[in-house]
């Protein structure tokens, strides 16, 4: 995920280059992406390199629903503009007035030897695309709130039960509203 530019950096506005991520691995902190894949585009525009990625990923997580251990698919589409330190191979001055080095985004850096590393910028993409409620499976039964096991190992004898009997008698009530209703 790691791109030499130089020839991009030199070249005419528009110029691109097609690049493919292949089963690639990114950790951040205690977390692993995994099976990173996707097309990714590098196009110079006028002071720096466009970066366009659709990216798909897989990380572990735990199930929303019944806490267990869940592979959770991530996919994200990416489009950041890279800056290079050797803004002069774009004809450009090192520095505009009002911005210097260290404003720039250091995940969005071209570094001295007109590498552009994407792993940080996309490894913060996938980070952030990934599901608030995973689930292991999109059917997960969840655990039972009455008996609290795993309903997709333990088919408890609670779900028929689930009704509040405070409410079972207004239920019935309802029921024979509906009726005479009719
Ligand atoms: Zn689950
Ligand atoms: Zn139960």
């Amino acid at each position: 995920m790691i791109y030499n530019v130089a020839s991009l950096l030199t070249g005419e506005l528009g110029d691109s280059e097609h690049h493919e991520i292949e089963n690639e691995r990114i950790v951040l902190g205690d977390r692993s992406l995994n099976q990173i894949s996707g097309p990714v585009r590098l196009m110079r525009t006028d002071a720096t390199v466009l970066v366009s990625a659709e990216i798909e990923a897989v990380t572990q997580d735990s199930c929303s629903r019944c806490l267990e251990p869940a592979s959770v698919n991530v996919s994200v589409a990416m489009d950041e503009e890279f800056s290079p330190i050797n803004a002069s191979l774009m004809g450009k001055t090192k520095n505009r007035p009002d911005e210097d080095e260290y404003s720039f985004d250091q995940a969005l850096i071209i570094d001295e030897q007109n590498f552009l590393d994407l792993t940080e910028g996309l490894g913060q993409a996938l980070l952030s695309a990934i599901p608030i409620a995973p689930l292991c499976m999109d059917d997960c039964l969840g655990i039972c709130p009455i008996c609290t096991v795993n309903r997709n190992t333990i088919h408890c004898s609670c779900v028929k039960s689930s009704v509040d009997p405070r409410w079972a008698g207004l239920a019935g009530l309802l029921e024979k509203g509906a009726e005479s209703a009719d």
